[in-house]
This record gives structure tokens, C-alpha cells and sequence, in this order.
């Protein structure tokens, strides 16, 4: 796999929280966030050699994860996470209809998030937001760190007032702008995956994401990062003109890929 970026995180100062992601997108998710006293995957959707390799391209091992959290059983979320907690010992978490919505082996330390509350992992808050997906008992996540709050939403067909409320103020946010609804309906995908895909139980456009950001306060946001961006149902070019106008207050916008996700980005 080519690298197109080298992480310089050697020379940088350190960050009391920083993100960082593997990939982004329906071919595989994983975001790595690193904090004061650990560093967590949130999803894992690659194989356990993929993951290694694109860990090392950030500077880091499996062996540096403190955890895995998973936000739902999809394969692009799921695949490589019971292998790779295997692997090395991992306690992975999730919520008990992830864990039962499929047959993930033994896990070497199973973690049931309880009834979405929040939680805590070796300081780092960690606060469950349901999200409407299809899939068993989805989560999405805030977490928090030193007072700094990252937002992480991807996976969700609709905004419900409860992810509104839940998204607020944050600090950084990564944030699904899945497609374009115009690609989506005359794109290549069978009628009942667009049917799926565009509903309130599916993904958000790009559209939706705007709007999303236009309600909630971003008045702390020094990072938005856009991702889950469909490499068939919509374009880089698309989603910048749509998301562009309503970023323009945010200090750095970031946009995802599927093959190297994104370097670094320190909250500070
Ligand atoms: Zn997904
Ligand atoms: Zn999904």
C-alpha cells in the first residue's frame, strides 16, 4: 500500500487528545484515539495484517491499544475486531445487540456497554449515543478527555433529537456525509441497497450532515473531519460545495479517505 503521508507526531508536541484514522468507508472503518493515559480503536473493519500496516503508518502497534470499541456488527465496523482482540489480548466493547447480533468467537475480555450509559477508560469519558442504523443496537460516541470533547458519528440514516442534544459543543468532530442523494438515485446500486442506503434507518447524505452542523454549536469545533464518504454514491467535489458553506467557521476541515483515512489531528 503507497503511503501518502508520514506522520511527524515524532516532533510534534504532545496532545492532551489526538484521532487519527485507518480508512473510512464501506470497504473498512477503524479510528484510533489517543489520549494522556491510552490510545482505543473504534471499530476495526480490516484484517489483522491490513491493521498493523496502516497502525505502523500512524506511528503505532496493536500493542499500544489499550481497548477496542465497536459502534455496531456491520463488516466494514466489524470484521477484523475479534481477530485482532484475539491476537493480542484486547478487551473489546460494545453494546449487548452487537454482541449478540452475530458469532464473534471468544473474545479474550468482553466489556457490555450498559443501557448506554456513559463510561469510564483509564480517563477517558466515553458516552454511548443511540443512533438510528440498521442494525441490532448501534452506537455512535462522544468522548471526553481534560476537558476537550470529540464527537464521532457515522452509521446513522437520520438526526434524531437526541443526537442533536448529544453532539453539541464539541471540540472535533467526525462526521458521515455518506452521498449525494442525485448520485445515489441514478448510481449503480440496486434499487432496495439505494432504497436502504437513503433511508431514515441508513446513512446520512450530504445534505443531512450540513444541516446536522447548522443546528448544532460549533462554536469550540477546531476539527471536522468528513467521512464514510461513498466512493460510488458521491464526490469529494460534491460534498466540499455542499459542506462548504456551513464550515466556514471551523478552524480545519478534514475529508476521510477509504484507503488512508486521515493522519493525526491534535484537539487541543
Ligand atoms: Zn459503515
Ligand atoms: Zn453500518
Amino acid at each position: 500500500m503507497p503511503e501518502l503521508f508520514t506522520s511527524l507526531d515524532l516532533f510534534a508536541p504532545k496532545a492532551p487528545l489526538r484521532f487519527a484514522s485507518l480508512g473510512s468507508g464501506s470497504r473498512g472503518n477503524a479510528t484510533l484515539v489517543e489520549w494522556g493515559q491510552g490510545a482505543l480503536l473504534i471499530d476495526c473493519g480490516f484484517s489483522i495484517k491490513d491493521t498493523e500496516l496502516r497502525l505502523a503508518r500512524l506511528g503505532k502497534s496493536p500493542r499500544d491499544l489499550t481497548a477496542i470499541l465497536v459502534t455496531h456488527e456491520h463488516s466494514d465496523h466489524i470484521k477484523g475486531v475479534a481477530p485482532l482482540a484475539r491476537r493480542y489480548k484486547l478487551p473489546v466493547y460494545m453494546t449487548p445487540g452487537t454482541w449478540h447480533s452475530r458469532d464473534l468467537g471468544d473474545l479474550p475480555e468482553l466489556k457490555l456497554i450498559q443501557s448506554y450509559t456513559a463510561f469510564e477508560l483509564n480517563g477517558l469519558v466515553i458516552r454511548p449515543i443511540a443512533v438510528p442504523h440498521d442494525a441490532r443496537e448501534p452506537a455512535q460516541f462522544v468522548v471526553e478527555y481534560a476537558g476537550l470533547r470529540l464527537g464521532i458519528l457515522t452509521d446513522l440514516g437520520s438526526i434524531t433529537p437526541h443526537v442533536e442534544a448529544a453532539y453539541q459543543a464539541c471540540d472535533a468532530i467526525l462526521l458521515e456525509a455518506n452521498h449525494d442523494p442525485f448520485m445515489l438515485a441514478s448510481g449503480p446500486y440496486p434499487y432496495s441497497l439505494k432504497q436502504r442506503v437513503g433511508g431514515q434507518w441508513g446513512h446520512l447524505s450530504n445534505q443531512q450532515a450540513a444541516g446536522f452542523l447548522q443546528r448544532i454549536d460549533t462554536q469550540r469545533l477546531q476539527h471536522l473531519v468528513v467521512a464514510h464518504i461513498s466512493q460510488k454514491n458521491n464526490s469529494l467535489e460534491i460534498a466540499r460545495a455542499t459542506l462548504g458553506p456551513v464550515t466556514q467557521s471551523v478552524k480545519q476541515v478534514t475529508y476521510a479517505c477509504q484507503d488512508q483515512g486521515f493522519d493525526w489531528l491534535a484537539v487541543v
